[in-house]
């Protein structure tokens, strides 16, 4: 094992350190050279209006498929990433990689598919990510009000007050800005306020359950309530069946993305998803 990868690359392994730090180990030094060794790439998946099913947008994922160990699922390696602090460069690799793809598919003549970009709280308060953005738009040529960035509830919350300052330089550039998995962290609803933000998405874990859990359903309503009070647009994520989707539209939720609609894919499977899809839902 060579040390020039830093601390983490060495590796002692003692019989009381059990197999889950082991394994996060594993995964935290494979990751650390994921960037060089081409094994991450992003896939898309799409986002429609409640009303019509039109395609509004795609939601960039990161996927990586590590030459030693396979796919990691992004819950498994998101979360080590933000630990070991690699998410920042993680991070402007995704940013970059998606303002890409979107000028290749509007090269390839589909028009301006707006993306949706995961964005971890770390990356907001490391203080780059504005320039980041705002280089990588500039590289593509592509119009900030086709981006919007995505932060989950919980880590947006930890820091309040820091990521006030860090959301208007943000918002600033002229992207659009929404808070992810809402419900799950806690709001307060002061910041939710003061926040320059436009988009809540509500956690699948409340789309999922609300047909059989009527205090998730009204959960569900009682959150776009809320975003409307606030003039935000709704967003329902994890949508699965017919059924959600139409106790959705009656719930007034404005965008929904799911299963139902369209899985996470690759790249080059969109402009076949879009021609296909969009076609059916104008009709
Ligand atoms: P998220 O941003 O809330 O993304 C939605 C997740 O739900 C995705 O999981 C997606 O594949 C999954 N999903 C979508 N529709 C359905 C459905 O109908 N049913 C079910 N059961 N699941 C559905 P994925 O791709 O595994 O990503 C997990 C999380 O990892 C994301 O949650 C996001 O928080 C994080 N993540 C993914 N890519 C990035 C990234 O580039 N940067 C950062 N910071 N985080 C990322
Ligand atoms: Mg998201
Ligand atoms: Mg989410
Ligand atoms: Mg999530």
């Amino acid at each position: 094992q060579s040390k020039s990868g830093g601390r983490s690359m060495v590796h002692f392994f003692t019989p009381d350190m059990d197999e889950r730090a082991q394994k996060r180990l594993q995964l935290e030094s494979h990751l650390r050279r994921a960037i060089e060794r081409d094994e991450l790439s992003l896939c898309f998946q799409p986002r429609v209006q409640a009303r019509s099913a039109a395609l509004v947008g795609v939601e960039a994922l990161l996927r990586w498929r590590s030459d030693e160990l396979g796919p990691v699922s992004p819950s498994e390696f998101i979360p080590i990433a933000e630990e070991s602090g690699q998410i920042v460069d993680i991070g402007a690799w995704v940013i970059a990689q998606a303002c890409a793809q979107q000028a290749a598919w509007r090269d390839q003549g589909l028009g301006t598919v707006p993306v949706s970009i995961n964005v971890s709280a770390l990356q907001l308060r490391d203080g780059m990510l504005t320039g980041v953005l705002r280089d990588a738009m500039a590289a593509h040529g592509v119009l900030p009000s086709s981006i919007e960035i995505e932060i989950t509830e919980s880590t947006l919350m930890d820091a309040a007050e820091q990521s006030l300052t860090q959301l208007r330089a943000l918002k600033s550039l002229g992207v659009q800005l929404s808070i992810d998995d809402f419900g799950t962290g806690y709001s307060s609803l002061n910041y939710l306020n003061r926040f320059p933000i436009d988009k809540l998405k509500i956690d699948r874990s409340f789309v999922h359950d609300m047909l059989d859990d009527p205090t998730d359903l009204a959960i569900v309503r009682a959150i776009v309530g809320l975003g409307h009070t606030l003039g935000l647009r709704v967003v329902a994520e994890g949508v699965e069946s017919v059924e959600e989707a139409a106790l959705l539209q009656a719930a007034h939720c404005d965008e929904l993305q799911g299963y139902l609609f369209g899985r996470p894919m690759p790249p080059e499977d969109i402009p076949d998803w879009i021609r296909q899809v969009a076609p059916a839902a104008a009709a």
